[in-house]
């Protein structure tokens, strides 16, 4: 089993092995029902194909001699029978068969969501999304063929199989004995060509995954693709990836096909020398009839099904495996970051945040930031200025627990943040960032993603104080409008005002703001520069902004450059000081001459 290479590296050594056991644990767990019947139902199918091949001999031997009424009408009565009841059986099989998978799909999918929701933000960084929705989709059936798999190989085909062998047996053991033989010979072929299967199955998959990339890059990013002219070479990637699982898929077909004129032949082969046996009699010993023959090539024939399932059992086993460990890598990969076992809630009661001495590195990078003091005061507003890379957003990511501090702590009202719930740390908090998301649904239902309790009068509120309604009740639905997948539909202004209107409905004591006025016209700029004075009424609030225009009337600003705070202080202090700030304040607003602009 450790031959399989194409799986993505596993967290702990020899889990793989474990896999089956574990899927098969928590198949059975919650669909034990559904398997228990369907395992009975193969178990008649196995006895019914047995019998089927056993009646042959019956049914030949009474057409030879059809005087005997009582005897056809019998012979009859039981091949209907033999045929009613494999029929149902295969009915009960099929269908709690795939209950029992569709229930596994939907757990599986349902496991390694909720674990995706568990995981940190970093992982969402280093994982890309086309993997994602590969893993989940495919994985989760993998993970369903899995269980059907090892299920009917193990029941009905091995049972199956060995009914038919016993009938072989029981009518001619010498041709049994010499078809026993014949037999592995015919597998090493089919395993031949299964080896090249498996190779090629790899490579599909792969394929497929790019196919979802290229798919998911374009749109996203079809803005970019159109601005650059980028179709020709989306086109040519996508064409590629097509092309290859198209050649793949031909040559699937080309091997999986090539067993049955082999087959075919292989069967013509018995069949013509059973025929030649009999005429010639090679026992020696009492005539074989007519039926008994049939029987015997009838079970012969009827074997190879289950037998050529049971021989590529291992090869579609390994294909399977592959996709279930691709979902189960992904459940068992560690999460980036994780609540502490005793965390308790957390209450605030000034709001007031504080940096002591905090390092942060991503990943093992350099430190993007070092040995950082900051303090925001409850209810004031403080900034944070310096230049891009300076370390202002991984400020942000740290005091919203997205990451944890290499070193040194993060403290809300005293309180170490890495000993607090997630969710009552978040739910004190607020972001407008310069992205804003937007699912793809109502107005009404985005804004109210801030507060889902929060009632309709409650998000038309929110809305006018950030200054939305209006543009919102213009809409063609009003707030029932769709915004389009991501806010398509919406400007960038726009979709600020909703996001203000979502940090209003929060009600959050923490605001954090980034760049939150950026790219936006002055119309716009005002409406937002309003709704965010508003919604910071009262709240500690930290905003990154390029444009020092929007944090003159700060409480204080931190002037942070390499990841470390170089000043800080009110605008006016720091004009004073002569340093840093000043620097900044003269490349944005063109030299001393501008000063005024300074609020007294
Ligand atoms: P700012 O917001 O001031 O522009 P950042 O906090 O984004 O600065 O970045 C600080 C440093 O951390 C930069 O050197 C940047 O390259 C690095 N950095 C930011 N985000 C990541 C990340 N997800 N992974 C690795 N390095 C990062």
């Amino acid at each position: 089993m450790a031959e399989n290479s194409n799986v993505a590296p596993a967290s702990k050594p020899g889990w793989k092995d474990g896999m089956i056991f574990r899927l098969l644990k928590m198949g059975m767990k919650r669909q034990g029902k559904y398997y228990a019947l369907g395992v009975v139902a193969m178990i008649a199918v196995a006895s019914m194909s047995a019998l089927t091949a056993w009646s042959m001999q019956a049914i030949v031997d009474t057409m030879t001699d059809p005087g005997n009424r009582g005897r056809v009408a019998a012979v009859s009565l039981m091949v209907i029978a033999i045929f009613a009841i494999k029929g149902f059986a295969t009915y009960v099989q099929s269908v709690s068969m795939a209950r029992a998978g569709n229930g596994i799909v939907a757990q599986q999918q349902r496991r390694v969501y909720d674990r995706l929701l568990k995981q940190g933000v970093d992982f969402f960084n280093l994982t890309e999304s086309s993997d994602l929705l590969m893993r989940v989709t495919h994985g989760a059936n993998a993970a369903r063929g899995l269980i059907d798999l090892i299920v009917t190989s193990m029941v009905r085909d091995l049972l199956t199989l060995i009914g038919l062998v016993a009938v072989m047996f029981y009518q001619q053991p010498v041709l049994s004995i010499a078809s026993i033989i014949l037999a592995p010979l015919i597998f090493v072929g089919i395993r031949l060509i299964l080896g090249f299967v498996r190779a090629i199955m790899s490579q599909q998959m792969a394929g497929m995954a790019e196919i979802l990339k290229v798919l998911q890059e374009t749109s996203t990013g079809i803005r970019v693709i159109k601005i650059f002219s980028l179709e020709k070479v989306m086109n040519a990637r996508m064409e590629k990836a097509v092309g290859e699982v198209e050649k793949r898929a031909n040559s699937m077909v080309r091997l999986e096909a090539i067993t049955s004129p082999m087959m075919e032949t292989l069967s013509g082969m018995a069949i013509a020398g059973v025929v030649w046996l009999s005429a010639v009699n090679i026992t020696g010993g009492e005539p074989t009839t007519a039926g008994q023959l049939m029987s015997f090539v009838t079970a012969l024939l009827m074997a190879y099904e289950p037998a050529k399932r049971l021989s590529r059992m291992r090869v579609s086993l390994e294909g399977l495996k592959m996709g279930a460990s691709m979902l189960f890598e992904l459940v068992d990969r560690d999460l980036t970051i994780r609540e502490s076992r005793d965390a308790k809630e957390l209450k605030l009661t000034e709001g007031a945040v504080r940096f002591e001495d905090v390092s942060f590195a991503y990943g093992s990078g350099e430190k993007a930031v070092s040995g950082l003091n900051l303090e925001f005061q409850g209810g004031k507003t403080t900034a944070l200025v310096g230049e891009s890379g300076a370390g202002k957003s991984t400020i942000i990511n740290l005091l919203m627990r997205f990451y944890d501090p290499t070193s040194g702590r993060v403290l809300f009202d005293g309180t170490d943040i890495a000993g607090v719930t997630f969710d009552s740390l978040r739910s004190q908090m607020s972001f407008v960032g310069q992205d804003t998301f937007l699912f793809s649904s109502s107005v009404m239902e985005n804004i109210r993603c801030s507060r889902p309790e929060a009632s309709d009068e409650e998000v038309m509120e929110a809305a006018r104080a950030a200054h939305a309604h209006e543009f919102i009740e213009k809409m063609p639905q009003g707030y029932q409008t769709p915004v389009g997948e991501n806010g398509t539909f919406l400007s960038g202004g726009q979709r600020q005002r909703l996001a203000i209107a979502r940090a209003f409905l929060r009600r959050a004591r923490v605001l954090l703001l980034d760049e939150a006025t950026s790219a936006l016209d002055s119309v716009s700029e005002g409406f937002v520069k309003e709704g965010l004075a508003r919604v910071s009424e009262g709240a500690t609030t930290i905003v990154i902004a390029h444009r020092l225009s929007t944090i003159l009337e700060a409480d204080r600003i931190y002037v942070l450059g390499q990841g470390q705070v170089l000043e800080y202080g009110t605008a006016a202090e720091l004009l004073a000081r002569n340093g840093a700030f000043r620097r900044l304040y003269d490349q944005q607003f063109g030299g001393v001459e501008r000063a005024e602009r300074l609020p007294e």
